[in-house]
């Protein structure tokens, strides 16, 4: 029977969307890969910030409209499902064979470009933080040796940061995972951040000492991203040099922590302000708070400017 909306009343809203997955690395997307076998394996993942969710779910795309979401996924039995929160149940698909549904709890609410879900082939090593809170990293089987420093030092970094801030992560589980094909560095999907392999994976006495520091910088820099960007959020990307530049400063703090002898903070200090100079004596440059009014601009104050500058925090004397 229709009927009319009465002005102030709640009302909720059902309906059904199909989305497509994409093959550009944005949204939710699928790609390939070749395993050890050189066989063909295909993985489902999710690259929302700043602006891609709307193309997996319909949604106001803003950072500023938090919402709790219960996510659940239907996939084939043998290949792993994950999302922001840890999987509350696990069911037979109903009338097709071999397929799953995977429920997840609903997430604390958080802005559209931090929902993530994964589905593929992966294996995982988990820990524990200090609080006893699970920590999982996540890779393919035949790059699983090349998990154990992210294994070892993630759950520090968190009781670090929690600590230090005064702040406990509020997430009930922690998975990180390294995708063999990725468009950014690092993304920090609240409970699901991914990586691009080389980020996230080290192999002692293969791997650069190098590529520690790196793991640990990046590693430090998404999980800061919990306190700045995650549970408190820009309301609009023009500033959002307040939770990259702390993240960025953060990880500076973090990868520290990890490994005293590294003298991070020094280093840091100095590479990231000659960095800053370089490109901030371009005309090209721009204000740390950055007026930005078109969704196609938007990757555009992903730069320099926004990480560096804005990690400059530190002369404030925060710390
Ligand atoms: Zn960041």
């Amino acid at each position: 029977m229709p009927a009319l909306l009465r002005a102030g009343g709640r009302y909720r809203l059902y309906f059904r969307y199909k989305g497509r997955l994409s093959d550009t690395f944005t949204g939710f997307y699928k790609v390939s890969y070749n395993d050890s076998h050189n066989e063909t394996r295909w993985l489902a993942s999710t690259t929302f910030e700043p602006n891609e969710a709307h193309r997996a779910f319909p949604c106001f795309d803003e950072p500023e409209f938090k919402a709790r979401y219960q996510v659940n996924l239907a996939n084939r039995q043998d290949m792993v499902a994950l999302s922001n929160m840890p999987r509350r149940s696990v069911q037979n698909m109903t009338g097709v064979q071999g397929w799953v549904w995977n429920r997840f709890d609903e997430t604390p609410p958080m802005s559209t470009y931090l929902v993530a879900f994964f589905v593929g082939f992966l294996d995982s090593r988990g820990t524990q933080t200090a609080n006893g809170t699970p920590f999982r990293v996540w890779a393919r089987p035949e790059v699983m040796a090349q998990t154990q420093y992210a294994l070892e030092i993630g759950p520090r970094i968190i009781d670090f940061f929690s600590s230090l801030l005064e702040v406990p992560e509020p997430l009930p589980k922690h998975d990180v995972i390294a995708l063999p094909h990725f468009i950014a560095g690092a993304l920090e999907n609240w409970g699901l951040i991914s990586f691009g392999e080389r980020n996230l994976l080290h192999e002692a006495g293969v791997s650069p000492e190098s590529r520690r520091q790196q793991v640990a910088h990046i590693l430090a820099h998404e999980l800061a991203h919990s306190w700045f960007g995650n549970m408190v959020t820009a309301r609009w990307w023009k500033e959002i040099w307040l939770s990259e530049g702390f993240a960025t400063y953060f990880s500076a703090l973090g990868a520290n922590h990890v490994d005293p002898t590294w003298d991070t903070l020094s280093v840091t200090s100095v590479t990231a302000l000659l960095r800053v100079f370089s490109v901030d004596s371009l005309q090209s440059s721009h204000s740390l708070t950055f007026p930005i009014d078109h969704q196609t601009e938007l990757r555009q104050i992903f730069d320099d400017v926004t990480y560096y500058k804005g990690r400059h925090v530190d002369i404030l004397n925060f710390y």
